[in-house]
């Protein structure tokens, strides 16, 4: 069966916003609830395809590819549409004053959605997103490399799948706070609740812990992988690579790992955007004369032969065409390399260099008042 537009199932339109989602959701998820129409086939798949939708239009990232590509983007981004992990993140919040609680287990079980063991309240959370800096050279961000990572990471612990309890055995009701995920305490007149210390307000704590990641449910390992570094990236772009953040909790997705890039400054190079700029310091009679001379590129040892023109100007732009950065997203293309001439007075003159720069001062007719030029006549 073809599925149906998301906001058509909620009925709300594309530009809703989170809290008029909510609001959809929850009033659909009140009505087609199983608890109230027992046995009605209809309204557990509609009651499925509103939390789905629901799952996917409140989280800003599956939104976002949803809108823009949709069922097909979602897969194409390694989004389960069957992950219902945030619609558990807000369950409280959207069901407040609903006494559904333990439905979910029954109802979505199984999978790797399932939170809910003996009708406790630990829920499937997502696991955190890891930031890795990297530096890398001027040359390898304009060409792009392979590059091997290791980092540090918390994986969801085999040995219970990250619950954190031993295998056989459960979670049972906190002792300390009877269920409540709070305890009372006296402050003078005062008797304020906080959250339980000993279940961190989950109201339950486990029996025996698992010995593997002493009940935490991840464990600290370290991690290599191979990253693509593309072509023409810059400082402060990053790299997504999902799934390789920390593990989650209780069966919740894993989080991602960004890579966040920093490159060196180069000895000479500089970049604006695709292009790349650098001063050549040539001599007076070069300038003056015209010639050829030979630029070092980035890539290995490869030099570009350059024209000098006869009467060359201090501080003129040269353009080598496509010896610039690659783009970004067509790397077949390139930016230009421009190179700013210094054309160098000498400034140790004796001998016979003097005597030379004197008969070249007659020659070419030098004046003791030169007629002044206005500055923005000078390009
Ligand atoms: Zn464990
Ligand atoms: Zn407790």
């Amino acid at each position: 069966m073809a599925k149906r537009d998301y906001y058509q199932v909620l009925g709300v339109d594309k530009g809703a916003s989170k809290d008029e989602i909510k609001k959809a959701y929850r009033r659909l998820a009140v009505q087609y609830h199983p608890d109230r129409n027992q046995g009605d086939k209809q309204a557990e798949e509609k009651f499925k395809e509103a939390t789905e939708a629901y799952e996917v239009l409140a989280d800003e990232r599956k939104r976002q590819a949803y809108d823009q590509f949709g069922f097909a983007g979602l897969e194409g981004m390694g989004f389960e549409t069957h992950d219902f992990s945030s619609v558990f993140r807000d369950f409280e919040d959207i069901f407040d004053g609903f006494n559904f609680t333990g439905f979910f287990d029954s109802f979505f079980g199984g999978g790797r959605s399932r939170t809910r063991r003996g009708g406790g309240r630990s829920s499937a959370r997502r696991g955190a997103d890891l930031r890795y800096e990297l530096e890398i050279s001027f040359a390898e961000a304009v060409f792009g490399k392979k590059e091997e990572i290791t980092f540090t990471r918390n994986e969801s612990c085999e040995e219970c799948s990250g619950s954190g309890a031993d295998k056989g055995s459960g979670k049972k009701v906190c002792p300390s706070c009877g269920g409540t995920g709070q305890v009372r305490r006296s402050s003078g007149f005062f008797s304020i609740a906080t959250t339980c210390p000993s279940c961190n307000g989950e109201g339950e704590i486990i029996e025996k812990p698992c010995a593997a990641c002493g009940g935490r449910g991840l464990v600290s390992r370290r991690r290599t992988i191979k990253i693509t570094i593309p072509a023409g990236i810059e400082t402060g772009k990053r790299i997504s690579i999902p799934g390789q953040g920390d593990g989650g909790m209780n069966g919740g997705p894993p989080g991602d790992l960004y890579v966040y890039i920093r490159v060196l400054t180069h000895e000479y190079f500089e970049r604006n955007g695709n292009d790349l700029y650098c001063v050549i310091p040539i001599s007076v009679s070069q300038a003056a004369l015209g010639g050829e001379i030979y630029v070092s590129t980035l890539e290995n040892s490869r030099k570009v032969k350059v024209k000098i023109p006869a009467g060359t100007q201090n501080g003129k732009m040269l353009r080598l065409r496509e010896e610039g950065v690659p783009y970004l997203r067509s790397p077949d293309r390139r930016g230009d390399l421009y190179i700013k001439i210094l054309v160098e007075i000498p400034t140790k003159v004796s001998g016979r260099a003097r005597s030379l720069l004197q008969e070249l001062g007659t020659l070419t007719g030098e004046q003791s008042d030169p007629k002044p030029v206005r500055l923005s006549d000078l390009q």
